[in-house]
């Protein structure tokens, strides 16, 4: 099923030593909007850049693919220390994979991590890589945020209510 997530975390905090060495996970492609920071704050959420230098010392890749403009990414992805694609072009592929290649990871070995369904968790499965959705840190007031929200509330309800939320 194409939109469904592999995992279902509370956000990328929740991604712990324990959690990557048990799904044998060595790089993580990053979504920016509301998966390391509020959508277009300059600044990443509290905890963010303690848990990207856990990642960094347990040897873990990562990458920023987000759909966003360079203008936005850069500053954000430059001040965590991370390589990034911008203008992503989620839930097309070539923005997931090229990450992948530039981590030189393997597929099987990668999270593409987001928090949105039809572009994250889309591009992901597209791509053949295991995805985790997490939750947004701040859900937002704009109607096209809504509306995706609810439709995601909609396919949760009827699809997911298996999964287990942590
Ligand atoms: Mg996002």
């Amino acid at each position: 099923m194409l939109f469904k997530p592999t995992f279902w975390l509370k956000s990328v905090l929740a991604i712990d030593e324990e959690f990557l060495k048990k799904n044998g996970v060595k790089a993580l492609v990053l979504d920016m909007d509301n998966t390391l920071s509020m959508h277009g704050d300059p600044k990443a959420e509290a905890g963010v850049e303690d848990w990207l230098d856990k990642m960094r010392k347990l040897g873990i890749k990562m990458r920023v693919v987000s759909n966003n403009t360079i203008k936005r990414v850069k500053p954000l992805a430059n001040a965590l220390g991370l390589d990034f694609t911008a203008n992503g072009a989620k839930p097309l592929t070539f923005g997931v994979n090229r990450a992948v290649k530039a981590m030189g990871a393997k597929k099987a070995e990668t999270l593409v991590i987001g928090d949105q369904i039809f572009t994250d968790i889309l591009a992901g499965n597209f791509a053949g890589i295991r995805t985790v959705l997490v939750e947004p840190f701040h859900l937002e007031n704009k109607w096209t945020f809504k509306f995706k929200r609810k439709i995601e509330s909609l396919v949760f309800k009827r699809d997911y209510s298996d999964l287990e939320l942590k």
